[in-house]
């Protein structure tokens, strides 16, 4: 907690080849010890609507390109349209395995590469199937002087927690054009099991 507290609000601003300058801003909504991520492109703070994603660290998606989920095309295609914006915030929470833990999400994993769902497979290894609380979002929006924004998702947990806490959220659907069987399987999990909205076009 004290490392938490030591570096809590530090900024840094980095060069990236895809999206140009993003102030990286230490932060703690999860229970990771090294805490999480708030990237700022552009001024999004100054912004009436700020567009925000909200997303869960995925490492197989994010980092290892893995055709078996939308974690980080959804994450590139979230700061692309805030690059083509020129403003956007994006969380970045160390929830991988939706909040199970790296450990949980690798077990989870090998059930799921043998056809298990992402819901079954997170009961079958003993962790909550979704473990994430958005709620910290919006006491972060709240103290930056932000009641209104425009959010990239799918998933109606993420916009009822934001709302309940004193948030106006407009959703921006976020899905993959034309997803493969993988996805479309992720998908269906999705939105039959985890209520996400997700259109009959793309399950
Ligand atoms: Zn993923």
């Amino acid at each position: 907690m004290d490392y938490i507290k030591k570096f809590l609000g530090a900024k840094a601003t980095i060069t990236s080849s895809k999206w140009g300058f993003l102030t990286m801003e230490a932060a703690s909504f999860t229970p990771a010890v090294d805490g999480d991520l708030i990237v700022h492109l552009g001024k999004p703070l100054e912004q009436n609507e700020p567009l925000v994603r909200i997303h869960s660290e995925c490492l197989f998606g994010d980092v290892f390109h893995s055709t078996f989920c939308d974690c980080g095309r959804q994450l590139e295609m979230a700061l692309d349209r805030m690059h083509h914006e020129g403003n956007g915030l994006l969380f970045y929470l160390r929830f991988d395995g939706r909040g199970a833990g790296l450990a949980a999400k690798v077990s989870a994993t090998a059930l799921e590469v043998a056809g298990t769902d992402t819901y079954e497979s997170r009961m079958a290894i003993g962790v909550p199937p979704e473990g994430r609380d958005f709620t910290g979002i919006a006491r972060y929006l709240q103290g930056k002087g932000i009641h209104k924004i425009r959010l990239l998702t799918n998933n109606p947990q993420k916009s009822e927690d934001l709302s309940r806490n004193g948030i106006e959220v407009d959703v921006i659907p976020l899905l993959i054009e034309s997803p493969d069987e993988d996805v479309r399987r992720l998908y269906r999990t999705k939105a039959l099991k985890f209520h996400h909205s997700i259109p009959r076009s793309c399950t």
